[in-house]
This record gives structure tokens, C-alpha cells and sequence, in this order.
């Protein structure tokens, strides 16, 4: 009897180190695979070159949620926590504005403070050599259930088609977005020479998503989810 007992501590020890290591080498095998995950994200976007814009700004704050979250604020906090996401993966990113600021003193070439300033960003777009431009706003509907975040592209042009879908794919998965890429006639995307999109990041007119944007974690995932599609635009394209 003692014996048996013994054998079976003997097998149970056995066994015991057994499930250590193979748990050591799943969890080794793991890590590879996400260093290895890593490693193959990063390598698909290092050394692209990222143009942000911040939407509004200064005399502009853009729309306003019913508590008074401002979209200027909003937008300049997701550029920058995607600045700092993709500068981390090797990306050159350019930001158009770091600081509550419009560009509306820039040049005298039109009536309106706002045409003045969207011209500045344009034109900033367009001498860089960017591989995209990202605009980043939030969206405003008189009826207030509208909600989700979507992303609009520069009218025909495939490339700016792709990289929105990539990022609506990301805002569904990630965010839970069921909203589709759509073809945007913006100023901004109208005039640009590179491939651009205008990411609305959500609803300021609905309570429950003005809420999530003023949580400093839903922003960060924002930014994530912005950061995973731009990472499979480029896997698609290169
Ligand atoms: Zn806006």
C-alpha cells in the first residue's frame, strides 16, 4: 500500500514538472509569437511618414456635446495619443497643430476666418511628402441617436478608399462601430494631393458616446483602433 502511495507521488511529481515545463514552453512559444507579431506590425509602418490634423482649433471648437465637451479638445487629445502610437512603431508623424491654435492669420486669401485657416492645413499637406493624412474630428446630428465612429475618404481615389476602410474595420471590430466607410466631400480631402481621410471618432450629439469621449481610456482606444487599421492599410498596400 505504501508503496503504491509512493509511486503515485513519484508519478504525480513526475507529472508536476512535466506541466511546469510544458507551461514554461507554451508560454515561451506565446511570447515569440507576440514579439513576432510585433516585430511584423512595426515593420509595415516604420519609416512611413503620417500627417495629422487636428480638426478646429482656436476661435473654432468645432461641435459640442450637451455637457460642453469641446471637439477642438477632442480631437488634438486622440492626434496626439496617435502620435505618440505610431512614433513608438518608427513612423514620422507630422502634426499640423500641438496646441489650441487656428492658422485663420496665415494668409489673406479669402473672407472667412475658417476658409483661411483650412487653406493653411492644406497647403501644409500638401508640401509635405506624406504618405497619408489623417483628419481627426468628432461628429454632431441634430436627432441625438445617432452613434459610432466613422471614417470618410477622398472622393476617387482608391487609396484613400482603402486606407478608410481599414480604419472603419478597425472602429467595428475594436469599438464596436457598425458604421461604413463612406466617400466624404470635405474641404480638406477635396483638395489634397495624398491619399487622406476625415475620421469622425464618434457622436458629440449622443449622451452615451459624449460620455466614452470624455474618458481619457476610450480615447486611447480610439487611437489604438485608428493606429491597427493604418497598420493593415499599409500590409495591404506595400
Ligand atoms: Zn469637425
Amino acid at each position: 500500500m505504501r508503496r503504491k502511495i509512493r509511486v503515485y507521488f513519484v508519478e504525480s511529481k513526475h507529472l508536476y514538472f512535466t506541466a511546469i515545463f510544458v507551461c514554461l514552453a507554451i508560454g515561451c512559444c506565446l511570447l515569440n509569437l507576440s514579439t513576432s507579431i510585433l516585430s511584423s506590425t512595426i515593420r509595415e509602418i516604420r519609416g512611413k511618414k503620417v500627417i495629422i490634423d487636428a480638426g478646429h482649433g482656436g476661435f473654432d471648437p468645432g461641435a459640442k456635446s450637451a455637457k460642453g465637451l469641446l471637439e477642438k479638445e477632442l480631437n488634438l487629445d486622440v492626434a496626439k495619443r496617435l502620435m505618440r502610437l505610431l512614433s513608438k512603431a518608427g513612423v514620422k508623424v507630422m502634426m499640423i497643430r500641438e496646441t489650441d491654435i487656428d492658422f485663420s492669420d496665415r494668409n489673406e486669401l479669402f473672407n472667412t476666418k475658417k476658409r483661411r485657416d483650412l487653406y493653411y492645413r492644406i497647403q501644409i499637406a500638401n508640401q509635405s511628402d506624406a504618405d497619408v493624412l489623417l483628419s481627426i474630428h468628432a461628429n454632431s446630428f441634430p436627432q441625438i441617436i445617432y452613434r459610432g465612429a466613422q471614417t470618410f475618404y477622398k472622393l476617387n481615389d482608391e487609396n484613400s478608399k482603402l486606407l478608410a476602410e481599414c480604419i472603419q474595420n478597425s472602429f467595428n471590430n475594436n469599438l464596436g462601430s457598425t458604421r461604413k466607410a463612406r466617400p466624404g466631400d470635405y474641404r480638406i480631402l477635396n483638395d489634397i494631393n495624398l491619399p487622406g481621410v476625415t475620421i469622425e471618432i464618434g457622436f458629440l450629439s449622443n449622451p452615451q458616446e459624449a460620455l466614452l469621449l470624455s474618458d481619457p481610456q476610450y480615447r486611447e482606444r480610439v487611437a489604438d483602433a485608428i493606429y491597427t487599421g493604418l497598420v493593415n492599410y499599409f500590409a495591404i498596400k506595400d
